[in-house]
């Protein structure tokens, strides 16, 4: 599958285009269709496989097909990430595929944590979603979220762990597993 085949928004090719990229890595060719087509997704891929875009380009187009946002709605799309350095990444990635729409706006919302907690974080990375209060963070932020909402968990590894997080987050009889 190439990202034409994907019926992608001619704003959003042209920034898969200004970013370099000519064809989809695997993650991106297997799981973009399945996240455009609104179903749930448990995407499992390593780091520098390219599993960011392979979430933010499908969240992108995504907002976009949305009525035009009034003031008071709340955010169309939410990324969770374990660690401070993870959500910056991620949203630098929304950013370059977001770069030709003024309207699209983006917002980091981090915990504060001191230096030696933060580099400890980047170890632990995916691991963090496991910890006792994260899980809780996640129901919390799950019990908040609109009754339609689509999910995308993406994880290095899929441990029993982590996919009892994913039994938490994404409907069951719409997931694809990748
Ligand atoms: P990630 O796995 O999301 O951390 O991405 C790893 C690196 O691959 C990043 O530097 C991306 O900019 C790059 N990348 C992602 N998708 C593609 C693609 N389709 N073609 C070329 N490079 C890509």
């Amino acid at each position: 599958e190439s990202f034409v085949d994907m019926n992608l928004c001619e704003s959003i090719m042209k920034d898969i285009a200004f970013h370099g990229y000519t064809t989809p890595t695997s993650i991106q060719a297997q799981a973009m269709p399945v996240a455009l087509s609104g179903r749930d997704l448990l995407g499992c891929a390593e780091t520098g496989s390219g599993k960011t875009a392979a979430f933010t380009i499908p969240m992108i187009q995504h907002c976009l097909a949305q009525p035009p946002v009034r003031r008071g709605d709340g955010p169309l799309a939410l990324v969770l990430a374990p660690t401070r350095e993870l959500a910056q990444q991620i949203e630098k990635e929304v950013k370059a595929f977001g770069r030709s729409l003024d309207s699209f706006k983006t917002a980091i919302v981090v915990g504060g944590t001191n230096i030696s907690e933060q580099r400890s974080e980047l170890r632990a990375w995916a691991d963090r979603m496991l910890d006792m209060g994260f899980e809780l963070q996640i129901r919390e932020v799950m019990q908040n979220l609109p009754e339609k909402h689509q999910t995308l968990l993406f994880s290095a590894t899929m441990p029993v762990e982590i996919e009892e997080l994913a039994q938490l987050v994404v409907q069951r009889r719409n997931v694809s597993q990748i």
